[in-house]
């Protein structure tokens, strides 16, 4: 059985289970090959970071319109981010580990995309887009080639 990718009202079959997990594994490899850009200090300055995000005349997700950042207590995540569609909104929640302008706009392209979608092809697109407008073209390139060779799906 094969499934689309990053559409939420599918039940995803064993061997599908094992192709997103995979995705994600792949991902994961992909960053770890970059660099992740500006370290901020504390939430506060990656809340103003964010806010500057969703205020710039690029910002290409109107059905969010604000993303709230916290602290993250966690072993085995740098960061999360999900969508909040009640309030045209969503949350993002870091590490220390996870504050960096990678880590950030990974979490913030969650947020954007609709939930389900996991790091499927339109959560790529949405990330990718955010490290060309805000890292730049370079950035954006160096990540690209690194999914690329680690397999990640694009649409
Ligand atoms: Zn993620």
């Amino acid at each position: 059985m094969s499934i689309a990718l990053g559409d939420g009202n599918h039940v995803a079959s064993a061997p599908a289970d094992r192709k997103i997990r995979g995705q994600q594994a792949n991902v994961y490899a992909a960053e770890s090959r970059i660099a992740h850009g500006r370290w901020f200090d504390s939430i506060e300055e990656v809340q103003a970071f964010v806010d500057s995000l969703t205020a710039s005349d690029w910002w290409f997700a109107p059905h969010v319109v604000r993303v709230e950042v916290s602290r993250l207590v966690s072993k085995n995540w740098a960061g999360v981010g999900c969508t909040d569609d009640e309030h045209n909104a969503g949350t993002i929640a870091l590490t220390k580990n996870g504050q960096n302008e990678l880590t950030v706009l990974h979490e913030v392209a969650h947020t954007i995309t609709h939930k389900g979608g996991g790091h499927g092809p339109v959560w790529v697109r949405n990330y990718l887009k955010l490290v060309y407008y805000v890292l730049g073209s370079d950035h954006y390139q160096r990540l690209y080639s690194s999914m690329q060779a680690h397999g990640v799906l694009f649409d």
